[in-house]
């Protein structure tokens, strides 16, 4: 058997790997495992990818730019992976994303000098004796196209999501028809490049494409944004599988297909978690005209203290728990987790409300309180907590903000309206734990912290969480 031959049956045994993960990734219990098939399946990928390239016509000086490339990519991979907060992990991911479109430019870029700078090379000959030089030259266009989208629209999400620019939407004037008009041109500029592959036209889609993916992210509003990390993801998965096809690497199409069809699949879900149109969103916000985030002046708001709330705690018996953004950066999961076996060895009926889109990560609460060793039974989706909230003696809304905006039901005119929220003010007493009055993500005033029937609780929610123990 060659060496060759042995790569491929490791591609397909690899392929297979990632298949599993994403099976194994689909549930909390089975998700560890997944990791593993994973890793398995990455590791069986780089060896047969080394083993292939060293039996081949490789030069001493490739080898050493393959072993110095491994060790700089491996050394900061693993730290940053050792050093990112879980809260900062989207916009580490974005980035990510953008390496992989970054990627996928270069290799179109070299896809087509190596063809078109020595027609009489190995590469040209080969196609032309395959009489694939028309699809080569698609291949390369798609492919720049696909990566130079990914590569700037992953870099806006980084910095929006790191809070290096405003997570507002970008409203440039006309902007639907700039991004229709830039698809039309690649469309019709793809059929030049394949009748006639000159520079040029390569380069303007280059430019045309980095363009478009930083409209495309910048346009849309900070609400929406978990959706764009998933689309940015789908795309970094179609950019990977359109530089498999010019590589002719059967594993880097198989995997790219994956992530691309998962990514996509995965913003599907979650448009229709939030009420979002998946074609206006994939679109850049198209259709979507937010209105202002609104300065309406909602009356005084009232505050609590730990040990209030300990009182109306231990008054409840019925309890539910809504988690945000701010329980992960305060890390209060263990406090939240100790004080509902607290209140539960009390005969209080503890649940929690978890959001699709609550903290910055699909699944992030969930994770967080499998961390901290909360029941799965007892941490309930939107949908199956939303009607109960009315039965609710005391709700604690742990650090969320936009999960539990009533504007995104009440106020048409609202930037997130139309978006599903837990309706935590139903409820009998509300008691909202956070530093300020400040906004949340999507930069929109929430009203709940002005209803009669919410109190603040101010301050880091883990210490106040602690509070609260120490008071019951
Ligand atoms: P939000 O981001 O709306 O609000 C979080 C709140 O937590 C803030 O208002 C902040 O108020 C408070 N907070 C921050 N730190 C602390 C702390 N140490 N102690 C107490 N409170 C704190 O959170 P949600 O989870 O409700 O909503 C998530 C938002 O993020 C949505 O808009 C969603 O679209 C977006 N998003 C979600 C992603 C996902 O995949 N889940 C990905 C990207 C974006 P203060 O500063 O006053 O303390």
């Amino acid at each position: 058997m060659t060496v060759h031959t042995a790569s491929q049956a490791a591609y397909i045994v690899a392929g297979l790997l990632f298949i599993l993960a994403l099976a194994g990734l689909s549930r909390h219990e089975t998700a560890r495992v997944g990791n593993y098939f994973g890793i398995a399946g990455m590791v069986v990928a780089l060896i047969a990818t080394i083993a292939q390239a060293v039996s081949g016509e490789i030069t001493g000086t490739s080898l050493a730019l393959l072993i110095v490339a491994m060790a700089v990519g491996a050394g900061i991979g693993l730290r940053r992976a050792a050093v990112v907060e879980m809260t900062g992990m989207p916009e580490l991911i974005a980035l990510l994303h953008s390496f992989v479109g970054l990627a996928a430019v270069l290799v179109g870029w070299n896809g087509y000098l190596q063809v078109e700078c020595d027609p009489a090379g190995a590469e040209s000959r080969h196609l032309e004796a395959l009489g694939t030089l028309g699809i080569h030259h698609a291949e390369v266009f798609i492919g720049v196209f696909i990566g130079a989208v990914t590569f700037t629209g992953s870099i806006v999400a980084n910095l929006k999501l790191s809070a290096r620019i405003k997570s507002a939407p970008l409203m440039l004037p006309g902007k639907n028809f700039l991004n229709l008009g830039a698809v039309v041109l690649f469309v019709a500029f793809t059929v030049w490049f394949v009748v006639s592959p000159a520079l040029w036209l390569l380069i303007v889609v280059t430019v045309l494409a980095l363009a478009l993916g930083w409209h495309l992210v910048a346009s849309i509003g900070g609400g929406d944004m978990p959706v764009v990390v998933s689309m940015l993801n789908s795309y970094s998965g179609w950019a990977a599988a359109a530089s498999g096809f010019l590589l002719e690497n059967d594993l880097l199409i198989i995997t790219g297909a994956l992530v691309g069809s998962s990514g996509a699949y995965l913003s599907y879900i979650m448009c229709k978690a939030m009420n979002r149109s998946f074609i206006s969103v994939i679109a850049g916000g198209f259709g979507i005209e937010a209105g202002p985030s609104g300065d309406t002046d909602y009356g005084e708001h009232r505050e609590i203290t730990a040990e209030g709330a300990a009182e109306l705690l231990a008054d409840a018996s019925k309890v539910i728990i809504t988690p945000g953004y701010g329980m992960a950066v305060a890390q209060a999961q263990y406090g939240v987790a100790e004080l509902t076996r607290k209140l539960r060895d009390k005969g209080v009926e503890v649940r929690f409300g978890i959001h699709p889109v609550a903290g910055r990560l699909p699944g992030h609460m969930n994770v967080l309180l499998a961390e901290a060793k909360v029941p799965y039974d007892i941490v309930l989706e939107l949908d199956e907590i939303n009607d109960d909230f009315a039965d609710t003696d005391v709700v604690l809304v742990i650090g969320a903000n936009d999960t539990v905006n009533p504007a995104a039901a009440e106020d048409p005119g609202s930037p997130i309206a139309g978006m599903p929220v837990l309706t935590v003010w139903e409820a009998e007493n509300v008691i909202v734990f956070k530093r300020s009055m400040a906004s949340g993500y999507a930069g929109v005033q929430n009203p709940l912290f002005f209803r009669e029937n919410s109190a603040m609780l101010f301050g880091d929610a883990k210490d106040r969480v602690n509070d609260i123990l120490s008071a019951l």
